[in-house]
């Protein structure tokens, strides 16, 4: 009888797990629901490929286009406006600048979302995003080269507004500029900022490792119609 209990027991975990996820604890004011951003991503190797499999599978089922490509869970479920403003981070050279305008001319051919230069003043109820440089060097032994980190920072709606705010990050690793101040590790982090998660896919602009793919798929764009219900 000992599997009754660990059912009750999961049960029990499942609905506990419920409660932090009811609408209402959503809406308290300026409080961050959750942060993606340090989530190492576009490695040169692949690793851990069963693992890797396994989330995209779970994360599929709550899709409606199998085709297309997952969504970040904390991106899920949310009203986000398709306009964003960026700006560069202190630091970030012309070779990174030029990868990341390269990738914003790209997102703003699909239609689905807007990218715009953030000049004067920031506005507080906007969508935006930050593009930066870091330096990490990985020393994992397994030969995998970490090129770019990038996730959404999703705050629920506050107030009268009806849209979650996204601030999101793109980041390329200046440790291997060779590798990461290329368009297609721009067009991966930002689509990590913008909301897409991993994809199991070769086509996809996210899937985790490079192959020099520079142009959104099918299901990339699929995706993006998703989170901004396009
Ligand atoms: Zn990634």
């Amino acid at each position: 009888m000992k599997w009754i209990n660990r059912l009750i027991a999961l049960i029990i975990v499942l609905l506990t797990l419920n409660i932090f996820i009811q609408p209402g604890s959503l809406k308290s004011i300026g409080h961050r629901v959750n942060n993606a951003i340090d989530l190492p991503t576009m490695l040169k190797v692949e690793i851990d490929k069963d693992n890797h499999h396994e989330n995209q599978t779970q994360q599929k089922a709550t899709q409606t286009n199998a085709n297309a490509t997952p969504i970040e869970s904390i991106v899920q479920g949310r009203t986000l406006s398709n306009r964003y403003y960026y700006h560069f981070a202190n630091g970030v050279g012309d070779r990174a600048k030029q990868a990341f305008l390269s990738a914003v001319s790209d997102y703003n051919k699909t239609g689905i979302v807007r990218l715009e230069p953030q000049t004067g003043k920031v506005d507080s109820q906007a969508n935006q995003l930050t593009f930066y440089v870091y330096k990490k060097r990985v020393e994992n032994g397994s030969g995998a080269v970490e090129l770019g980190l990038g996730g959404p920072q999703i705050y629920p709606w506050i107030g009268n507004r009806n849209d979650d705010l996204n601030r999101g990050r793109a980041g390329l690793n200046a440790e291997y500029p060779q590798s990461s101040m290329q368009k297609p590790v721009a067009l991966h982090e930002i689509g990590h900022a913008l909301g897409l998660d991993h994809s199991t896919k070769r086509d996809s602009i996210m899937y985790p490792v490079d192959q020099g793919e520079t142009r959104l798929s099918s299901g990339d764009l699929a995706g993006l119609k998703e989170i901004y219900h396009k």
